[in-house]
């Protein structure tokens, strides 16, 4: 639509659209709505919705994925978490445990993280593990106890939902919802996380390509929430002194191809506490709009991801330098 375009005339479009049995998505940007159309299936007639008024232009989208494509929305999406704006002038900064393992632990470490300058908090209470004899996350406790802390520090949260029930759960307590990496191809979860009206944190898959990735945040796009925050977080390689391969050129790939605001989680994307300040630093120089790391006050005792846990003191040395490195990009923390 053209900036400036009434309100009335994008219902008059999504009206337009809708009569034609397809589907209209108005996503609201900073300059202009873009009305995305889905559930064609051949060519739109384009000329019909040229001639409405506050039309721009209409555009055919080349690529498989189409709501997520910069085709569709140029201008940069600010994704909302609870008040803190992900994808804008500010470098976000997601820090927590891996998982939420106590009230004590959780709360000594939001304390903490917020202290330092954290942005948001993460934390999980549903944990998505290799071996099914490992510790599983508290459940609704957790969300609980991340519900406390959020109150106690005013840091929003972020926490995963492992399957599409689990969801109903997690958008009741969190500020927004994760999709882990095992699960980037959960389509049934993917809907779902579509239809919740909180934010959605989706990591890419350890073997994921990027039209994969873009595809899978098409899912939760295309049953009508916008709110998605990309996460590049590690892919498998042959190279083995890191957990995974943190794929840093996928950042301003996904710049080039997406309006979605990316962070990058070097914890996963290395699993080894000496690695994540500087892939931080190197995760803010790429373009990222923000980092998520993982942070333990004890982390040789953590009961899950110790050895890629960053302590407190680590994590304040690293705002630190994040703090020297964001304006030299036009950004702050
Ligand atoms: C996590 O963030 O703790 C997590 C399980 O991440 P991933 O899905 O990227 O492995
Ligand atoms: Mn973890």
């Amino acid at each position: 639509m053209r900036q400036g375009a009434t309100p009335q005339q994008v219902e008059g479009v999504v009206a337009a659209v809708e009569a034609r049995g397809l589907r209209a998505h108005a996503i609201p940007g900073a300059q202009r709505t873009a009305i995305g159309i889905t559930g064609n299936k051949g060519a739109v007639e384009m000329p019909v919705f040229e001639s409405l008024p506050g039309v721009l232009e209409v555009i055919r989208v080349s690529h498989a994925y189409k709501l997520v494509s910069r085709e569709v929305k140029p201008d940069d999406t600010v994704v909302d978490v609870g008040g803190v704006p992900v994808g804008g002038r500010t470098l976000v900064l997601v820090a927590g445990p891996c998982a939420v393992e106590s009230r004590e632990q959780t709360l000594t470490i939001a304390r903490r993280v917020k202290a330092a300058g954290a942005h948001l908090l993460r934390g999980g209470a549903f944990k998505p593990r290799t071996s099914p004899y490992a510790f599983q996350g508290l459940g609704e406790k957790g969300l609980e106890i991340l519900a406390e802390a959020r109150a106690e520090t005013g840091l929003p949260v972020i926490t995963e939902a492992v399957d599409a029930d689990g969801v109903d759960l997690v958008e009741r307590y969190a500020d927004a919802i994760q999709i882990g990496a095992r699960n980037m191809q959960n389509f049934s979860l993917l809907k779902r996380a579509g239809q919740a009206k909180k934010p959605v944190v989706l990591k890419r898959g350890m073997s994921a390509t990027l039209e994969e990735f873009l595809l899978s945040a098409e899912y939760i796009l295309a049953e009508g929430n916008y709110a998605v925050i990309l996460c590049e977080r590690g892919v498998r390689t042959f190279s083995d002194f890191s957990r995974n391969t943190l794929d840093l050129s996928v950042v301003p790939a996904v710049k080039a191809l997406s309006h979605l605001p990316i962070l990058v989680d070097p914890s996963h994307g290395t699993g080894r506490r000496d690695k994540v300040a500087p892939l931080s630093r190197a995760a803010a120089a790429v373009g990222a709009d923000g980092v998520m790391v993982e942070v333990h006050h004890d982390p040789d005792r953590a009961l899950s991801d110790g050895p890629q846990s960053i302590t407190p003191e680590m994590f304040e040395g690293l705002v630190r330098e994040l703090r020297q490195i964001a304006p030299v990009l036009g950004r702050r923390i």
